[in-house]
């Protein structure tokens, strides 16, 4: 497989200045950069910066039909905040009622083939919609979420979605991404407040207690080991 250069690219990324970075790399990029929101603290930090900065990015969130109604409340406060397009992506109308009618609610707690199947469906399937003809997708990834993420880098080739990637807090720590939401006034889930600190859908989704991994409060029935929904691979 070739290997994609990403050498020129990381010259558009300099300093801190996120809002300059994602300027230069939609010019780089022709305007076709994603963003893609699940309404949780990171990314509710991105929102602010392209939405104060006017920053020409789609931004778009995908809503599984599962979502707390806590991140409901962010997402309308974040419209009423700002005053700009969320563009929402849902699954395929008949992919869910022959999982609803087949399987019933909660088919993803009986097998991690199940689980990947209602990602899949409800998740991986919109979010391709959402990258269609996109070439950057900017995500709130930081390096401390998870093991397989800390070797990243702020950007990256997706081989499986075929896209580059940006996550413009790939280096910063929890307590910054809270710093910046209190300092900028941002609208944020109560939940995170709640030691939920990573906040998916609603029945696949815990509060953690002192001292649990970042994403021990996701999917927390199956092998700790490789939990993710096929969004990003590490
Ligand atoms: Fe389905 Fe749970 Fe995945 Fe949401 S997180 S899409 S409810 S399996």
């Amino acid at each position: 497989m070739k290997k994609i250069d990403l050498s020129i690219l990381k010259t558009e990324i300099t300093g801190t200045d996120i809002a300059a970075n994602l300027n230069r790399l939609i010019t780089h990029f022709a305007g076709r950069v994603v963003f893609t929101t699940s309404f949780g603290i990171e990314d509710q930090v991105i929102t602010d910066i392209i939405f104060r900065n006017d920053i020409d990015i789609d931004v778009v969130a995908i809503d599984t039909g599962r979502m707390f109604e806590e991140t409901y409340k962010v997402h309308a406060n974040t419209l009423k905040t700002y005053k700009k397009p969320i563009r929402v992506y849902f699954p395929e109308r008949d992919d869910v009622e022959k999982l609803m009618t087949e399987k019933g609610p909660y088919s993803f707690y009986n097998s991690v083939e199940y689980r990947k199947e209602c990602c899949h469906i409800r998740k991986v399937k919109p979010l391709g919609r959402a990258l269609e003809g996109k070439r950057l997708w900017v995500t709130g990834i930081r390096s401390e979420q998870s093991p397989g993420r800390s070797s990243i880098g702020h950007l990256e080739y997706d081989e499986g979605h075929r896209i580059f990637k940006y996550h413009p807090l790939f280096d910063w720590t929890l307590q910054q991404v809270e710093d910046y939401l209190k300092k900028f006034h941002v609208p944020h889930n109560e939940l995170h407040y709640q030691g939920y600190v990573s906040i998916g859908c609603a029945p696949c989704t815990r509060a953690i207690k002192p001292g649990e991994d970042f994403r021990a409060g996701r999917w927390w029935w199956e092998d700790q080991s490789g939990k993710e929904c096929g969004l990003h691979e590490k």
